[in-house]
């Protein structure tokens, strides 16, 4: 499998073990884990940090960007990128929730698998 695959996976939010269920049960809800595969999508306490962190990366450096391509490219006035970018810095997060959840699943099943829930039963 190649990692345009995982990619692929991440971008449709589905289960990046076997791309066939989605993570979400509905919007903001992440399932606990994948009802065909049995991936465990919330394996521990914390585990959630690192989609929070991907969500504020990725946040970053679109707010970055934007700032930049504003004002070098287009020449908007720095009082008013400031309002876009304000908007940006607030909306843009909740917008891309489930796919900072997905990103992370799937750099952690690249880098370590996620375990599947019978692995996990004495945690149920
Ligand atoms: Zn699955």
């Amino acid at each position: 499998m190649t990692l345009l695959t995982y990619i692929a996976r991440a971008f449709r939010l589905r289960c990046p073990a076997c791309g066939r269920a989605y993570i979400t049960e509905r919007p903001f809800q992440i399932r606990h884990h994948c009802p065909i595969c049995r991936s465990v999508f919330k394996r521990e306490p914390g585990f959630f940090v690192g989609a929070i962190l991907a969500n504020v990366v990725v946040t970053e450096l679109i707010v970055l960007a934007v700032c930049f391509f504003s004002l070098l490219v287009l020449g908007v006035e720095y009082s008013r990128v400031l309002w876009l970018l304000f908007s940006l810095a607030v909306i843009f997060p909740v917008a891309f929730y489930h796919h900072s959840w997905s990103l992370w699943l799937t750099f952690d099943h690249l880098v370590e698998g996620l375990p599947k829930l019978k692995d996990m039963s004495d945690m149920l």
